[in-house]
């Protein structure tokens, strides 16, 4: 699992071929050299199996690596033994305390610390311990994070049980240096009130039913099929005076007011550009504590929109996976108050240039290392891989609503269906080659041909002809075959990608299970999977989607298929507790419908909070700033009028632009007013779910009233009076 990984790549020094990396500069010109050995640091505040086999007896060692291969429980001597061990380990680094670290449904992370601390002895000296039952079970009261009406205060009850699969590591941050140990949360009753336990639960559906596929081809050896996950992190980076300046960054996360620079994304130069010092510094930081918790930080780049960037880590078992990103989003953050900026991970932080995603990269493999999504050289003959696309296929189109609901939170509908990124209606990119195959096999039941890539002539003598892939990219496709895996790019970039993968396992360990159960019984095998693949591909067809995703066409068209077009967060909640979703999570035990139903609750009720949040602070914002810098322009405008037309000077002009400001502010107070009002309405409400929606059909509406002519504005008043910093420093100004 922790197989060593070379960076030598990124840090390649000219000339000493060595794994080295150097940086420099201590501020002014004062050079300061610093070597670090990528390969030394890497995995150095993760408790590797590698350290657990140094520390740990031999048995030990054995039972964890069982447990976590086949499942079952440590037995508590074992557990003991491991606790002390991990104990001796994190203390000798420099911890003080450990905490279950759990991923509660606010979608982001939990931890309450614990010194190793105990009772001194009668000489006052005192030992630290840690004990297996410590290390096994934790109970966090859990009253207060969300449990959509699970569990009532009086029964606050919550247990936290340590994820074996998923290796502990030491947090470094301003309280010292934290034992995080991973860990699954549910309520008394056994109910998961997190992320963590439905996606573990999904990943065992999978393995089950993707075994069942494989055997059919013969495949004996594999005993486990994992789903691999590598998610693309997004993010926006602003200076923290200047972030420190707008109550709506810091409250909301994202820009409500704000008018458009006189420069934005158009001259596309910012992607893939050169990256700037200050970023690069961050960079650096950011990639150095990743890489000591185990996280393979691996590619880096300015992304589409000022002040845009990237960061992708080399892909992992799925709730690793998880694990890390949400470690990634965590660290981002911390790094940039390092460094005296903010780091934002809202999907939409500023209108009218890109927002953030996540692309999460998909894929299956089993224990012996066959990936199940890689179609060879020659898809058309690859009856294996074939199935399992037509399985997808499927899957997918069943599922879209559940799919598109799992990359759904308040941010990312911002993106989703707004004219950027992918739309929100759930389609699959097969590219070229593999389109070809699958029509080849609906007309004629056989595909006898497979379209190759061909060479790319470079024309120059000294460059190289390249063999091309078969397939070109497509980056509008929400669902994209890319090689060997999917991209599922629909999912946010502040957003958890507990449930996106949690879904996708889920759909598709569903889809296998239904061939299986047919194929098992087949007298003719052979016969029987080219019929099922026929019939498979020709049934969902419709949700394979080459052209263009963004465009409007695609709207139309995709009604005409009758594929779902979910607009919202909330609109897609439901979802959650049709029958068709309750009896696919329930068969394979992923959640069941009362779970579902406290998530599709705690949908709204994160949605009406979240709205709420942004509507204070835009009534905060135009009340206490805007506005009473609109009226000192406004009377230094009057005073002017005034003196001008005393100097028997014509004034129209500054009458006029006076007579547009009144205008607007009118129109800002009248919204403001209005806005508050239903902010005040919309408190009141009793039932969540009528409560979102009238948050995002009132609410949201009056929030853009306020916020137009408040825009209009800041493009006419003088920028010495406007009371927030603009667009164009807070993306520019890095
Ligand atoms: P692309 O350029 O097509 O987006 P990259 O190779 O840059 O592909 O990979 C993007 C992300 O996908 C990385 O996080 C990478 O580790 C991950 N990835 C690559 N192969 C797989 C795979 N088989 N399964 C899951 N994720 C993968
Ligand atoms: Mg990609």
């Amino acid at each position: 699992m922790f197989q060593k990984v070379y960076f030598w790549n990124i840090f390649l020094c000219a000339g000493t071929q060595k794994a080295v990396g150097v940086h420099m500069w201590n501020g002014g010109d004062e050079k300061m050299s610093e070597v670090f050995n990528v390969e030394e640091i890497f995995a150095k505040n993760l408790f590797t199996l590698t350290k657990m086999r140094q520390r740990l007896t031999k048995s030990a060692y054995k039972e964890v690596v069982r447990v976590m291969n086949e499942g079952g429980e440590l037995s508590m001597d074992v557990a003991n033994v491991v606790a002390k061990a991990m104990k001796d380990w994190a203390v000798e680094n420099g911890a003080t305390h450990y905490t279950h670290w759990f991923q509660p449904l606010t979608g982001i992370t939990a931890e309450k610390h614990d010194a190793f601390v105990t009772h001194p002895d009668e000489t006052g000296n005192m030992l630290t311990e840690f004990s297996g039952k410590e290390l096994i079970k934790g109970e966090p009261d859990a009253s207060s994070f969300p449990s959509g009406g699970l569990r009532a205060t009086f029964e606050a009850r919550g247990y936290t049980a340590w994820d074996i699969t998923s290796p502990a590591f030491l947090k470094e941050s301003g309280c010292g240096k934290i034992l995080c140990i991973p860990t699954a949360f549910c309520s008394y009753t056994g109910e998961a009130l997190d992320k963590k336990t439905p996606l573990l639960r999904s990943m065992e559906a999978l393995s089950e039913q993707a075994l069942r596929i494989v055997r059919l081809f013969g495949n004996t050896e594999a005993t486990k099929v994992t789903a691999s996950v590598g998610p693309e992190q997004e993010y926006f980076l602003v200076d923290k005076d200047l972030y420190m300046q707008r109550t709506d960054l810091m409250f909301a996360g994202r820009t409500l007011f704000g008018a458009p620079a006189p420069k934005g994304q158009e001259m596309e130069d910012h992607y893939f550009g050169v990256i700037r010092e200050r970023v690069g510094e961050y960079m650096k930081d950011l990639n150095e504590e990743l890489w000591k918790l185990g996280v393979t930080a691996k590619t880096q780049h300015n992304e589409v929109a000022p002040a845009q960037h990237e960061l992708a880590p080399i892909y992992e078992t799925a709730n690793i996976a998880v694990d890390h990103n949400q470690l990634v989003m965590e660290t981002m953050k911390r790094v940039a108050i390092r460094h005296g900026m903010r780091c934002l991970l809202h999907e939409k932080p500023y209108a009218g240039v890109n927002g953030s995603g996540k692309h999460d990269n998909w894929s299956i493999t089993t224990d012996n290392g066959v990936n199940l999504l890689d179609p060879g050289d020659t898809p058309n003959e690859n009856v294996q891989f074939l199935l399992v696309l037509a399985c997808i296929m499927k899957a997918v189109d069943t599922h879209a609503d559940l799919l598109r609901q799992s990359a759904s939170d308040v941010g990312n509908d911002h993106r989703l269906g707004a004219n950027e990124a992918p739309p929100a209606i759930i389609s699959i990119f097969l590219g070229e080659q593999l389109e070809d195959v699958v029509n080849q096999l609906i007309e004629t039941g056989e595909a006898t041909s497979v379209k190759e890539g061909g060479k790319l002539l470079t024309g120059v003598k000294t460059l190289p002809d390249f063999q091309k892939d078969a397939t070109d990219r497509n980056r509008t496709s929400p669902f994209a075959f890319t090689g060997n895996k999917f991209e599922f790019r629909m999912v946010g970039s502040a957003d958890s990608i507990a449930s996106p993968n949690t879904t996708l396992n889920a759909i598709v360990a569903e889809a296998f299970c239904e061939a299986a159960d047919r194929l098992e019984k087949a007298e003719n095998l052979e016969l029987a999977i080219h019929d099922l693949i026929k019939e498979y591909m020709t049934a969902h067809r419709r949700i394979v989607f080459n052209g263009n995703g963004y465009a409007e066409e695609w709207v139309e068209e995709a009604e005409r298929r009758g594929l779902p077009n979910i607009k919202s967060m909330i609109e897609a909640a439901n979802t959650l507790t049709t029958d068709k979703a309750v009896k696919l999570f329930e068969k394979f035990h992923i959640f069941t419908k009362v779970e579902l139903e406290s998530r599709e609750e705690i949908i709204y009720e994160t949605y009406a909070k979240t709205i709420n949040i942004e509507a204070l602070a835009m009534i905060d914002m135009a009340g206490k700033q805007i506005i009473p810098a609109v009226i000192k322009y406004s009377k230094s405008l009057a005073d002017t009028v005034n003196a001008v037309k005393a100097a028997g000077a014509d004034a129209s002009t500054q009458t006029e632009l006076l007579q547009e400001v009144s205008g607007h502010l009118a129109a800002m107070q009248a919204a403001l007013k209005k806005l508050e009002k239903v902010e005040k309405e919309a408190s009141a409400m009793e039932d969540v779910k009528e409560q979102a929606f009238f948050y995002k059909d009132c609410v949201k509406v009056v929030m853009e009233e306020l916020r137009a002519p408040a825009d209009k504005l800041e493009m006419i008043v003088d920028k010495e009076m406007w009371p927030i910093p603009t667009y164009g420093e807070l993306m520019f100004e890095i």
